[in-house]
Formats: structure tokens, sequence, C-alpha cells
């Protein structure tokens, strides 16, 4: 594998204008389904989301439960990256939004993958990257949903993830979505969602470009910080608890930074 600051440098010199030439040969339209805001069927083939076309056809109504799209008795959480100052972001623009003091942690959780959870369910163990936080039907919380329509209430301040959604470009170390890639053109991954293949305008394609590479280069300098940041002793210091270890240090849970003794 080439070292993280090789793919960097080659995340720095992607051309925005040949990914938006890629993103324009695959087509994209978001249709607002929500698929890739909402939790998702296990079963579905890669993980993919359980938004409509993965029910029963209902177009992303509401199940019994309250829960949108189909099989929320076996949903697995959303699961999307967000970085640390992604989540700040989101925290105000929520506040803004909804007039109400917003915390780390109702923006953002640990991620769930390496954790184990302790007799009172909370986790522990360690883990690398903060995921947005999910509500009782493992949506992302601030999805929205009315007349078949999803809406995101952070829009303007929503993560580079979410900006680039379905799209991601093949450079180790960076993220990929759940899921094989289903389509491709040069650097640039299509992962499964209903809106591929539509028209895109050029300008919107250069605006999906320039995040998509944005993304890059902020996922491969998170991944080096991370690294660099490393501190073996935080566990100890953690007493049990979960350890997110991001680019600024480690963190509990709650975001709060789990300094040296
Ligand atoms: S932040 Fe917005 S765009 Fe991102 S997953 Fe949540 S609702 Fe969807």
């Amino acid at each position: 594998m080439e070292s993280l600051e090789a793919e960097l440098a080659a995340a720095r010199d992607l051309a925005v204008a040949d990914l938006a030439d890629a993103i324009e040969s695959i087509g994209f339209e978001c249709t607002r389904c929500g698929g890739c805001c909402t939790g998702y069927a296990p079963d579905e083939p890669g993980g993919a989301p359980a938004g409509p076309g993965t029910d029963d056809g209902d177009g992303g109504a509401e199940t019994e439960s309250g829960c949108h799209g189909g099989g929320d008795a076996d949903r697995e959480p959303h699961t999307a990256t967000v970085f640390p100052d992604e989540v700040r972001r989101v925290a105000d623009a929520a506040e803004e939004t909804f007039g109400e003091a917003y915390d780390w942690r109702d923006v953002a959780r640990p991620m769930p993958f390496g954790l184990d959870a302790d007799a009172d369910g909370e986790p522990t163990g360690e883990t690398f990257e903060w995921a947005l936080a999910t509500d009782d039907c493992g949506d992302c919380t601030f999805y929205e949903e009315s007349d078949g329509q999803g809406a995101c209430t952070v829009h303007d301040a929503r993560p580079l993830i979410c900006r680039t959604y379905p799209f991601s470009v093949a450079l180790e170390g960076t993220s990929q979505p759940m899921g094989e890639a289903v389509d491709e053109a040069g650097v640039v991954r299509a992962h499964e969602c209903e809106g591929l293949g539509r028209d895109i305008s050029r300008e919107d394609a250069e605006e999906l470009a320039a995040a998509l590479k944005e993304r890059a280069v902020r996922e491969l300098e998170e991944a080096i910080g991370v690294r660099d940041g490393y501190d073996p002793d935080a566990r100890e210091r953690a007493d049990g608890d979960a350890v997110v270890f991001d680019s600024e240090g480690p963190k509990a849970a709650d975001g709060t930074p789990i300094g040296g003794e």
C-alpha cells in the first residue's frame, strides 16, 4: 500500500474538471428518497439503504412503528462518517434551526465498528471515527420526511460524506460507502443509489466534484492525524469507557478530550 502521505498528494492532485467529467458520464440527480440518510436492511446486497425500492414499493412511507422505509424490525443503523469540525458545524446549524442547544452527542456517536457494549449497554473499546447520531429507527437524527420526500434539516451544514454520496474516489485510505461500486469512470466510483444515471448539469457536476476532492483530501488528512496522534495510554485513562481517536486526539463518547496525565 502506498503511504497515506502519497495518497494525500494524489488526492490534492486530483483535477476537479476530470472528476466532473466522470460524474457527468455516470449521471446523478438526488431523488430525495432518503436512502442514504436512513437505516438499512442487512439482508440487502451490500447493506443497501432501506429507502424506497428496497421496501414494498410504498414510496418510503412510514411503517407502523413510525420508521421510514421497510424492514425496520431488523434495520441496521445508518453510519456516516463525520469529521470533528463538522460535528461542531452541524451542532451550530441545528441550534440555529431548532432554537435549542445541541451538544456533541446530539450530533455524533462513536463509529460502532470495533466497539463492544458493556453490561449497561454503553460502548467500550476504541474506534477511529465519529458517525452521525441516529434515532430509534436507525435513521440520521437530522433526516425528516413528508409525503415520501426526504429532507436534511441541516442541509447547508451537512458533512462532506452527505454532499458527495453516492460517489467516492479510488484512493487507498479514503472511505467507501458500504457495498460494491455499481459504476465507475476514471477514479470515480458510484455506489448503489436510485438517482444514478440521471442527467446532471455541468455546474452541479463541478460542485459535486469539488466536494468529492475536498472529501478525499480531508479523509486522508484525518487518517494521518489519527495515526500521528494515537495515544496507547488513553484507553487506560478512560477507565473502560469507549475512546474515539480522531485527528484532534483521544476523546470520550461525548466528545470530551481525554487529556494526558
Ligand atoms: S446530515 Fe442530512 S444529508 Fe447527512 S445523513 Fe443526515 S439527513 Fe442525510
